[in-house]
């Protein structure tokens, strides 16, 4: 393979077998840190016919998932390190068998020298082979690549650390999981019993890390004090935020399931304290404080736009649930010309609704207004932002702008 073009612009590889300037140790590719998800098959040094380094990937399985009735994966994050101005190739092969292969087309990865600003890289899937082709010239020593910008465990603790020094902010410890980390609800608000009870569930889904942000960003502008929609809100309401509802699958890089293989998304219908304690902390709390409206933030792998999937199907579906999942969508659009209506999962058919699902559960239970809210892992078709796609940034963003659409329902939840 030739790169005649790129022969200039890394004399280091313009000769033949020469070491790098790191002084020997050549390309290392390390993916041994909270949320890294990688295994090497095979890294090849350039030769005089070719001045690129290739990489044979592949994605490790997140545990067998009884449910779903696979081993899930998709999510990745690496650390390719010594690879100053050098071309990599970097094949991750068994892409094909990820858990949503079709929504690798159109896709493209994220990198980020800082591990804060993430930008996307030229990325080819291959129908065919299945494989899934990043090629990139760092411009930096060290690069780290990733399905969509990290939310590292140790970025949650730090966030949750940094939010509980506010006044009207309380942090929970609600149980332990499997794996023993702590499981934490974000509480804002002084609890009183005519406020309505706002919750946000993030990232059932580990290796969604866009909900998390959306959840970050709704806090962060709750939290400031000189914004009168937040000013609103926190008189009208108490809000209960799970800003990561699976730390365990998060730290161990999985895509969809927590550390016993169990996606909590189908475990609402009977949550268990040896497969799913996630899911058993977090509705043993919604029992004892109540839910007036439930948003469970997720990321969507294939379609490229920011949409709500509804309650329809639940057995205990009514004109009253219809008209605020309405409203909650009319003043989402309003709030964020991100969101859209017109792409989607589509209805539930009438009693047909998956009891398993969170928001099904949680509307069914409390009688509320509860959805499920997917962003993209891509972009979003109407307003795409190529040098980031969609990002950490902008799901920042859009968690601010949702709770201005929150605000307007607050009134009509009961
Ligand atoms: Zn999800």
């Amino acid at each position: 393979m030739k790169w005649a073009a790129d022969t200039e612009a890394t004399p280091s590889n313009s000769g033949s077998q020469e070491l790098p300037a790191s002084g020997g140790m050549g390309i290392c590719v390390n993916s041994t840190y909270d949320s890294g998800n990688i295994e090497v098959i095979s890294i090849s040094d350039p030769n005089e016919r070719d001045v690129c380094h290739t990489l044979e990937l592949r994605i490790h399985e997140d545990p067998f998932c009884e449910s779903d009735r696979r081993a899930h994966f998709q999510w990745f994050s690496y650390r390719v390190s010594n690879a100053r101005h050098e071309k990599l190739i970097m094949k991750l092969m068994n892409a094909g068998q990820a858990s949503f292969p079709f929504a690798w087309h159109g896709y493209s990865a994220c990198a980020s020298y800082d591990r804060h600003y993430w930008f996307r890289v030229p990325t080819q899937y291959d129908k065919e082979s299945g494989v899934l082709t990043i090629t990139h010239i760092p411009e930096r020593d060290a690069v780290q690549y990733a399905y969509f910008a990290s939310y590292s465990y140790q970025r949650h603790q730090s966030m949750v650390a940094d939010l509980q020094s506010r006044d009207s902010v309380r942090l929970e410890m609600m149980g332990q999981t499997l794996d023993g980390h702590d499981l934490d609800i974000l509480i804002i608000g002084e609890p009183a019993p005519e406020k309505r009870k706002v919750w946000v569930v993030a990232r059932q889904h580990p290796g969604e890390t866009m909900a998390e942000f959306v959840a970050e960003g709704l806090v962060r502008r709750l939290l400031d004090r000189a914004d009168g929609v937040s000013r609103k809100a926190l008189r009208e309401a108490v809000f209960y935020v799970v800003p990561n509802m699976n730390p365990d699958g998060s730290w161990r890089g999985h895509l969809r399931t927590n550390a016993a293989g169990a996606n909590l998304n189908r475990e609402w219908a009977a949550p268990s304290a040896e497969r799913s304690p996630e899911v058993l902390l977090v509705r043993n709390k919604m029992d004892r404080v109540g839910v007036d409206l439930c948003l469970d933030v997720h990321g969507d792998e294939a379609l490229p736009h920011i949409f709500l999937a509804g309650n329809e199907g639940i057995p205990g579906w009514n004109e009253r649930l219809a008209g605020l999942q309405q409203r909650l969508s009319d003043a989402l659009l309003r709030a964020s010309p991100d969101f859209q209506d017109k792409y989607g999962y589509g209805k539930g058919s009438p009693g047909k609704a998956d009891m398993r699902i969170a928001a099904h559960a949680i509307g069914q239970r409390y009688d509320c207004l509860a959805v499920t809210l997917e962003l993209p892992f891509k972009d979003t078709a109407d307003a795409p932002e190529p040098v980031q796609g969609w990002s950490a940034e902008r799901s920042l963003r859009f968690g601010a702008a949702a709770l201005g659409a929150v605000l307007e329902v607050i009134p009509h939840l009961r």
